[in-house]
């Protein structure tokens, strides 16, 4: 999608500070960190959301856990982390290109659950 800053960033028309990338995922770092370590994990297919995968795009978000998983070892985080996708206006959600924030390097006790 041509207006969308993710598929952009994938493109590479707008830098960005590159983590990890395969085949189907880009990963870079969070232009505005919520905590030491905060990576954005994304598809390079456009999907707007959580709410919008389906039975024919959901092995794209299973590649984006998969790169998680991978991003975690590589970082070194074994203290833990949390991973995060905001779906839709009332979560929060400001870039409408499926993302999982992954924050870690501060103990996060404040817990929505
Ligand atoms: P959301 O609020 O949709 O859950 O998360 C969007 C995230 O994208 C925010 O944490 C915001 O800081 C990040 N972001 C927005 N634009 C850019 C950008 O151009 N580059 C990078 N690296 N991060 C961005
Ligand atoms: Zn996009």
């Amino acid at each position: 999608m041509a207006d969308c800053i993710f598929c952009r960033i994938i493109a590479g028309e707008i830098p960005s500070n590159k983590v990890y990338e395969n085949e189907y995922v880009y990963a870079f770092r969070d232009i505005n960190p919520q905590a030491p370590v905060h990576i954005l994990v994304i598809p390079k297919e456009h999907i707007a959301s959580v709410g919008e995968i389906t039975p024919e795009n959901s092995v794209l978000a299973a590649k984006c856990m998969e790169a998680v998983a991978e991003i975690a070892r590589q970082e070194n985080l074994e203290g833990g982390f949390r991973v995060i996708s905001n779906c839709g206006k009332d979560a929060g959600q400001t870039v409408p290109h499926l993302h999982f924030h992954i924050l870690a390097g501060k103990s996060m006790g404040e817990k929505l659950l």
